[in-house]
């Protein structure tokens, strides 16, 4: 086998394993999308700028949801896709043990102190999130909605420099976004 087609062939292997633990998942806007649209949406955002040919990012951005919100562990990620594709997806997994407030608080503590790969996926997440927010809006209050949008902007802040044409497309989506709730 070709290192290509291992690379791809591993990269299958991710879709898989996530399209079947998030298989009775679904977003939350009013079409109720698969889950499993999401990451792929992140991953596809990464494979179109940031990628650098390194697939094992782009197979981590598709896991980057299994382990805060399935049964999936680090461990299973790390028997199956190896040590470092389990650390990033480790490193943008939310500690469910602590209050949604405090969570929220943490990413924006910590991010900067992240790996550029862990960096690179949560800003990815953060535009297809923002994206959705406008195109298939969840059924959130106007106030859920700008909350957000603000913790989305203090998380992009906290992360400055990693990849600036991403994180101008997210400032671009948030002043979208915000223009809609404006009523523009
Ligand atoms: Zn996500």
């Amino acid at each position: 086998m070709t290192q290509a087609t291992a690379s791809v062939s591993r990269l299958l292997d991710a879709i898989r394993f996530a399209a079947e633990k998030h298989r009775d998942d679904r977003r939350k806007g009013a079409i109720a999308a698969p889950y499993i649209n999401h990451p792929i949406a992140v991953a596809e955002q990464l494979a179109a700028s940031g990628f650098d040919g390194d697939t094992e990012l782009l197979m981590a951005a598709v896991l980057h949801d299994v382990v805060e919100d399935t049964d999936a562990t680090g461990e299973g990620l790390r028997a199956r896709f190896g040590e470092r594709v389990a650390r990033m997806v480790m490193d943008v997994t939310d500690d469910k043990t602590l209050p949604r407030r405090e969570r929220k608080t943490l990413v924006v503590r910590s991010i900067a102190g992240k790996s550029r790969e862990a960096r690179l996926i949560k800003l990815s997440d953060l535009i297809a999130n923002v994206h959705d927010l406008i195109h298939h809006p969840p059924h959130w209050t106007d106030t859920q909605k700008r909350d957000y949008l603000d913790w989305g902007e203090a998380v992009v802040e906290a992360l400055r420099g990693t990849h600036s044409l991403l994180e101008q497309r997210f400032a671009k989506l948030v002043r979208q976004a915000r223009a809609r709730l404006d009523g523009h």
